[in-house]
C-alpha cells in the first residue's frame, strides 16, 4: 500500500523496538521497586550519607521519567508499525524520513514536530 517504508525493514525495527521496550519496562519496573536499593546495608557510609541518597533519589525520579517518556513512545511506535503508520507523523501526517527512521526506530513524529515538541513550553502562572 505505502510505498514510502518499503526500504525499511519493518521486521528488523519492530525486534529491535520490542527489544527497547521489553529493556525499558525492566527498568521502570526496578526503580519503582526498589526506591531504597541499598539503605541501611553500609554502603554509603562515607561522607553525607543523608545528602547522597536524596541526591540519587531525585535522579532516580529524573531517570524514572525519561525512561517512561521513553517506553511510551517505543510502545506507540510498535502500536503503529501495528496500524500501519509508521514512518506517518501522529501529529501533522507527514511522511517521517527514512533516514530519521533508521537512526531512531521510535520516531513518531517528523522533524519539525519532534522539534517543536522538545522546545520547552513557557512556565504558566498559577
Ligand atoms: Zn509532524
Amino acid at each position: 500500500m505505502t510505498s514510502r517504508t518499503d526500504d525499511l525493514d519493518l521486521t528488523a525495527i519492530r525486534r529491535v523496538l520490542e527489544d527497547r521496550r521489553d529493556g525499558s519496562r525492566e527498568r521502570v519496573s526496578g526503580l519503582a521497586r526498589t526506591p531504597e536499593r541499598g539503605s541501611g546495608l553500609g554502603f554509603g557510609k562515607r561522607i553525607g550519607d543523608g545528602t547522597i541518597e536524596a541526591v540519587s533519589r531525585l535522579t532516580d525520579i529524573g531517570v524514572g521519567s525519561t525512561l517512561e517518556r521513553g517506553l511510551a513512545r517505543t510502545e506507540r511506535a510498535l502500536t503503529k508499525l501495528d496500524e500501519g503508520t509508521y514512518g506517518v507523523c501522529d501529529t501533522c501526517g507527514a511522511a517521517i524520513p527514512a533516514p530519521r527512521l533508521r537512526a531512531m526506530p521510535d520516531s513518531v513524529h517528523c522533524l519539525a514536530c519532534a522539534a517543536a515538541e522538545r522546545t520547552p513550553r513557557p512556565a504558566r502562572r498559577r
